[in-house]
């Protein structure tokens, strides 16, 4: 029988990477988690390390399958020409843990940089590959709780006074009066092992007692060093990481806010819950906090080196309940649905839409109903009327290049 290109629950994969939480996807996806096993990231898309299926007349099909048999009526024809397949990968995750500093190339680096390890012979799966494919990997995120995250470089000015207000930094304010920021960057994540010990050990030792008695709260980068320290044993050999920590902004954002990650911004998630929306690619070059290859020439060719002050994104003005957030990229789109139980939200799909409910619960076209934790797939061309049986909050992804986002009339 030929597959029905119209509205299908979606169940996406659970990614159980150990700096996840153990609480808060299991309750959103109600899955028992009896063992306390971390819950990273659950991801709604094509890749391959974790792919998304769609229900169909009660069976589990992949999402990517649908798309390789059709991909045209699967994503449109524009998309799929642009693009070639689903341009973008849609995440929830909880971060207990820190993960790692990390930057993006642009999509024609990518291309080169990827033609360049083919050319050389590096296996696609070894450990020190840095390009897996050729594709740039912008991302959005919204927060669905408090979330906290390092993004760019800080001031010239905020630099300047964290290296001269620190006994163990002040040596280093001439280095990046000169040398500005790429040369401060470059030096540090050079530095010899040693000299990171004996530079850092005492920043640590400190950070660890002044959390402990109370002095510094999550907008000091002291307190998310310490946090990174308190419960290791030992704090040799100090992680280069942590120079990131003093150099880059420490961001905070609220539930409904949303903040962009271009390439060249150096990044990293602190804590907290969130949505992502990226490019679908796995090219991130790291710059330390993780056990994963750390390549610092690339990292500080794919680094742009200027000073940033955070946009923290607002969704519009909702239509129907609905508040797009904006993003400069043409791979991916995301909007929130905010809905009560007297009104209905009108949609016509122009791409492959994701929708994930994380509130309340709602019925899709009068007869799928979807629950909180479930998420539903909406193929191009489908007209969708969702009717929320109570409060209920759902995120939506989308391309937006070609789904030139259509005022929603009310019926
Ligand atoms: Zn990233």
């Amino acid at each position: 029988m030929a597959f029905d290109y119209c509205v299908h629950k979606l169940t996406g994969s659970v990614q159980h990477y150990s700096w996840g939480g153990t609480k808060f996807l299991p309750q959103l996806l109600t899955i028992e988690n009896p063992n306390h096993a971390p819950f990273a990231e659950y991801w709604l898309g094509v890749h391959a390390g974790g792919p998304a299926s769609v229900e169909v007349n009660q069976q589990s099909v992949l999402l990517s399958d649908i798309i390789a048999s059709d991909p045209v009526a699967a994503l449109s024809a524009p998309v799929y020409e642009q693009f070639g397949g689903l341009p973008y990968l849609f995440k929830v995750l909880d971060v207990k843990d820190m993960l790692s500093i990390q930057v993006h190339p642009t999509k024609e680096y990518a291309k080169v940089a990827f033609e360049k390890e083919e050319a050389a012979g590096v296996a696609l799966d070894a450990p020190n590959r840095n390009y897996k494919d050729q594709n740039h990997k912008p991302e959005i995120m919204l927060a669905m709780s408090e979330f906290w995250l390092l993004h760019g470089f800080k001031s010239e000015a905020k630099i300047l006074e964290t290296l001269e207000n620190s006994a163990e930094f002040q040596v280093l304010a001439p280095l990046y009066k000169s040398e500005g920021l790429a040369g401060l960057y470059t030096f540090l994540m050079e530095m010899e092992q040693a000299q990171v010990d004996s530079l850092l050990g005492p920043v640590i030792k400190r950070a660890l007692r002044n959390k402990q008695d109370g002095k510094i709260d999550k907008t000091s980068p002291e307190w998310w060093v310490a946090k990174l320290y308190e419960n290791s044993h030992g704090i040799y050999p100090i992680d280069k990481g942590v120079f990131s920590i003093y150099l880059f902004n420490i961001v905070c954002i609220m539930p409904g806010q949303g903040i962009f990650q271009d390439a060249g911004v150096p990044h990293a998630y602190l804590e907290g819950q969130n949505v992502e929306l990226m490019a679908n690619s796995d090219n991130v070059l790291r710059g330390g906090l993780t056990p994963k290859h750390i390549d610092v020439p690339e990292l500080i060719k794919n680094i742009k080196f200027k000073h940033i002050e955070p946009v923290i994104i607002e969704g519009t003005k909702p239509c129907m309940g609905e508040s797009v957030y904006p993003a400069p990229t043409q791979d991916f789109g995301i909007a929130t649905i905010k809905l009560g139980g007297s009104y209905s939200f009108e949609h016509e799909a122009q791409s492959l839409d994701m929708f994930l409910v994380v509130e309340g619960g709602c019925v899709v076209n009068n007869q799928m109903s979807v629950k909180t934790g479930e998420a539903f797939v909406v193929f191009p061309g489908n007209k969708l009327n969702i009717h929320a049986s109570g409060k209920t909050l759902i995120y939506r992804a989308f391309v937006p290049s070609i789904a030139a986002y259509s005022q929603h009339e009310e019926n």
